[in-house]
């Protein structure tokens, strides 16, 4: 099992595998001095029974075990406990490429390492306690940032925002239970226990948990982020709208109708989450065998998103096609038997610039007045039948030739998300994560037990029941108290290195 302390030196390559210039090598254990110097010859005057000091870096060569030269390297040791497992810790750094920071692993191995397991590293530094578990997880969470402000909240999490807020809430959990366990043994000699300040104290813990678990949308937001499908006839824009919205030109936009026939991926980060946009191949009945995949596509990248973005010719309105469209996908509505799609949806009035242009007066030239005729009404509402309405939580109206509009779809999608307050404030702090979320809920419903034990005014025995499940469940989140199964669920998920 991976949570088995043991003594074992481990070793393996930290840095990303693909190409970069520089490799790193770490060796944590008891053995990381001795086994690191088996495969390290220092350069310059190198004399018998050398040994490198902590915190200091050296050059020299990486040689096997027939003193064959693998790599010229820095060696780095980290002893005992300044390091990030707090054991020993010796890194090798090679020249990138995965060639030489592959000979120089099999050299550590040969010499005695073991390969380390993903996450084997956090979890020594956890097991060790530099690190408690929520901490833990944010190195995790941290590395798999994808933007910004997902970086900031694992950041958040790993100087212990989530940690310390659960901690004070084990500690007053704990106060509780002294003060119950001291009546339970000594009934006489103690005062009655005050009810009304004892119910003040589990709805202030309550309170806590209930705060900390207001941050896991936000959580869920910034780690996994969202898959928005973007779906419509062809031409209306499509492609255009995603490259304006990504700033890029990954798609390909063509004037000839049905030419996104594969579906297409973008990243952006809309508010601080992190979105994935496919662009679907234009919804419509085709005869055409490549297109008709492309359709299916579409369909099942529709049925698969968080959001679904209906994207109309604005100077148009909404047309039989997009009609058509919107039955293939939607059914007879949303939760009808016929609906393919699961989330919200957004519709996407595009270009909003020949809507201007038609409302311009004649003979006025269209980027002149034609522009000011289009910024009285910008987001004009667009007729459309009923169920149509009230199957879009908004409607957007843009350009994505003149990148009009974007800001107000920005606004859209994180308020059908669920995430204003993340675009709003600037500053992200740490959100709990869905292993963190759930131990907290089963804390908050053993202290509803105990509100309705203390209620109910059953025997002593049975609040310190309730009280001991809530210390339990706020320690899994910690790991002051926590499985080994929780563990390896835990670190198992870290990448190789980590
Ligand atoms: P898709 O088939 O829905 O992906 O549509 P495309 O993005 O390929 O665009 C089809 C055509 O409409 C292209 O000629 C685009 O230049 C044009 N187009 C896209 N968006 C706009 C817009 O906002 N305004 C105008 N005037 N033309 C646009
Ligand atoms: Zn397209």
């Amino acid at each position: 099992v991976l949570t088995t302390q043991d003594e074992d030196t481990i070793s393996s390559i930290i840095t990303g595998l693909s190409a970069g210039s520089v490799s790193i090598i770490r060796l944590s254990g008891t053995d990381a001095v001795p086994i690191a110097l088996k495969a390290f010859r220092p350069g310059g005057r190198f004399r018998i029974g050398w040994k490198p000091a902590s915190h200091r870096v050296y050059y020299g060569t990486a040689v096997d075990g027939d003193e064959n030269v693998l790599d010229e390297v820095l060696l780095l040791v980290m002893l005992s406990p300044r390091s990030y497992t707090a054991e020993d810790v010796v890194e090798f750094h090679c020249h990138g490429g995965g060639v030489c920071a592959g000979r120089v692993q099999r050299a550590l191995i040969e010499a005695g390492a073991r390969p380390a397991k993903p996450g084997e590293f956090t979890l020594r530094a956890f097991l060790n306690g530099r690190l408690d578990l929520a901490q833990a997880e944010s190195v995790s969470e941290l590395v798999g940032a994808r933007t910004a402000a997902a970086a900031d909240s694992a950041l958040a999490g790993l100087r212990g925002g989530v940690g310390a807020a659960v901690s004070g809430m084990r500690r007053q959990c704990l106060d509780l239970l002294a003060e119950l366990e001291a009546r339970l043994d000594f009934d006489e000699d103690l005062p009655p226990i005050d009810v009304p300040a004892l119910k003040g104290q589990i709805e202030a813990i309550q309170a806590g948990i209930e705060q900390a678990l207001r941050t896991a949308r936000a959580g869920s937001l910034l780690r996994r982020g969202l898959q928005v499908a973007i779906v419509g006839r062809p031409n209306v824009g499509k492609s255009s709208l995603l490259n304006a919205w990504t700033n890029s030109d990954r798609a390909i936009v063509t004037e000839i109708a049905g030419t996104t026939r594969d579906v297409l991926e973008a990243q952006l980060s809309v508010g601080g989450v992190p979105v994935t946009l496919l662009d679907t191949a234009g919804i419509r009945d085709s005869t055409d065998l490549v297109e008709r995949i492309g359709v299916e596509r579409s369909q099942a990248a529709a049925a698969a998103a968080d959001v679904v973005i209906m994207v109309v010719d604005g100077a148009e309105g909404w047309t039989d096609a997009d009609a058509e469209i919107y039955r293939s996908l939607w059914g007879d509505g949303p939760g009808s038997a016929t609906c393919r799609v699961r989330g919200p949806a957004l519709l996407v009035a595009n270009k909003d610039d020949l809507r201007a242009q038609a409302a311009a007066p004649a003979g006025v030239a269209a980027n002149g007045a034609g522009g000011a005729t289009a910024s009285s009404d910008e987001q004009a509402p667009l007729p459309l039948p009923l169920l149509a309405k009230e199957t879009f939580t908004a409607t957007v109206r843009t350009s994505a030739f003149n990148r009009k509009g974007l800001e107000a779809l920005d606004a859209a999608l994180l308020g059908l998300a669920g995430a204003p307050q993340l675009a709003a404030s600037g500053g992200v702090s740490w959100a709990v994560n869905e292993r963190q979320a759930e131990a907290l809920v089963r804390s908050h419903e053993a202290l509803m037990r105990l509100s309705e034990s203390v209620a109910a005014d059953l025997p002593l025995d049975f609040w310190t029941i309730d009280l001991r499940a809530a210390l339990l469940a706020l320690g899994e989140v910690s790991g002051d108290e926590v499985a080994e199964e929780v563990l390896d669920n835990v670190f198992s998920r870290f990448c190789i290195g980590k």
